[in-house]
């Protein structure tokens, strides 16, 4: 089984992949390093395949680094269906849009034309999550819930005839506070490609959430507001119920962005939540959070987005601390700047920690893995520790 990397393996971002399964040739992610600072570093490398050969394209999520490649692969003749679901598809859109703003902000160059933004091809996967489906003639496709933002998944490919597989996990986590982790089958697969962000790093998400929320308190306490920043899909949801909660329970005023409430309904409505997760009690909650501007600047926690910051009224409460979990946008870096403000930037997982990358590697026992998302030092490190942990089990 081989895959060719076009981007995503020994680097952090632009994760884009292809390979050839059952004669037909696919692609999955096409995305672009936020970080990069040229054109040829920020982009998928089509050096090695091109991606006019490809049958069909499989987004795992709509984040810039696995999507904002697509208009620039159609420039360079992509003109296949890029399946995805259909929150990831609607989130894709506003990227696009608001990629394309921050550009025109920054003076950055962007590669393509409006023209290729619109060309891409998406087309919302079909019913039936959870079976092997053929999704192009001898391709067989399973996908599920990944955990790491609305509509994010999973995908498996198989040759229903030589029942070669190949898997993909996207990014993922099993400790999202809201979203959870459909797992997959154990499929034994020829390759995995997985998602190694965080190496071997092995704290605990309700770690992270206490070590937000204590900064969260006592900012408040000493009487300074907190500007709160989080990606509009993933995060963003996680940050808007956890905020909310904690304002209800302390008392305080907490305001959000108007688009992040609309998606963390959506979320709640497509019923893609945790079962752990009151629905209906925490859906009310939810719905009733109010938006930025109602309570006029008495607020103490506002959490905005680059929506928010790309199209709205861009004012901050004075004296106020900027946090983040990350990442740390363009957009959010002129904000913060523009307002000479403090920035925190703590942690808050959305990638797998190391016991759950150790355990969906031994649930899944793949033949051969391949490590994403991660520069090579991390990379090493937890092959290190998964490929000793495997071989020292064959030992005994
Ligand atoms: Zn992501």
């Amino acid at each position: 089984m081989n895959v060719t990397s076009c981007g995503g393996v020994m680097e952090y971002g632009r994760s884009c992949f292809i390979f050839d399964l059952a004669g037909r040739t696919l692609m999955v992610d096409c995305g672009i390093s936020k970080s990069a600072e040229t054109i040829l570093e920020r982009y998928p490398d089509f050096s090695k395949r091109d991606p006019a050969e490809v049958d069909a394209v499989f987004v795992t999520h709509a984040h810039e680094d696995h999507t904002l490649g697509l208009p620039f692969a159609v420039r360079l003749g992509l003109h296949a269906p890029v399946y995805a679901s259909e929150t990831t598809i609607r989130h894709t859109l506003t990227y696009f849009a608001l990629w394309r703003h921050a550009a025109e902000q920054t003076g950055m160059t962007v590669p393509y034309e409006q023209s290729h933004e619109d060309r891409v091809d998406f087309v919302s996967l079909p019913s039936g999550k959870g079976d092997w489906q053929e999704m192009l003639p001898g391709v067989e496709v399973l996908w599920g819930l990944n955990g790491h933002a609305p509509g994010s998944c999973w995908y498996a490919f198989r040759d229903p005839v030589s029942l070669e597989t190949v898997f993909f996990s996207g990014d993922y986590t099993m400790s999202s506070v809201l979203m959870p982790f459909e797992w997959p089958p154990a499929l034994s697969p020829d390759l995995a490609v997985m998602d190694a962000a965080y190496g071997v790093c092995n704290t605990s998400q309700k770690e992270c959430v206490n070590d937000v929320l204590d900064v969260v308190d006592a900012t408040i306490a000493r009487g300074k507001p907190v500007v709160f920043h989080a990606p509009l899909s993933g995060k963003g949801q996680d940050w808007l119920y956890l905020l909310n909660a904690f304002a209800n329970e302390q008392g305080c005023r907490f305001e959000t962005d108007p688009a992040l409430l609309e998606e963390t309904v959506a979320l709640f409505a497509s019923g893609e939540v945790r079962s752990t997760v009151l629905a209906e009690t925490d859906r009310a909650a939810v719905e009733q959070c109010p938006v930025i501007g109602t309570g006029g600047s008495s607020r103490e926690i506002m959490l905005i987005s680059d929506e928010w910051l790309l199209k709205g009224a861009a004012f901050m409460d004075p004296g106020a601390l900027v946090m983040t979990t990350g990442p740390v946008t363009p957009s959010l870096k002129k904000y913060v700047n523009d307002h000479r403000a403090e920035l925190m930037k703590l942690p808050y997982h959305v990638h797998p920690v190391l016991d759950e990358s150790r355990a969906l590697m031994t649930h899944l026992q793949p033949l051969d893995t391949l490590f994403s998302h991660a520069d090579p030092k991390t990379t090493a490190s937890l092959e290190e520790v998964l490929i000793e942990q495997s071989a020292s089990k064959k030992d005994r």
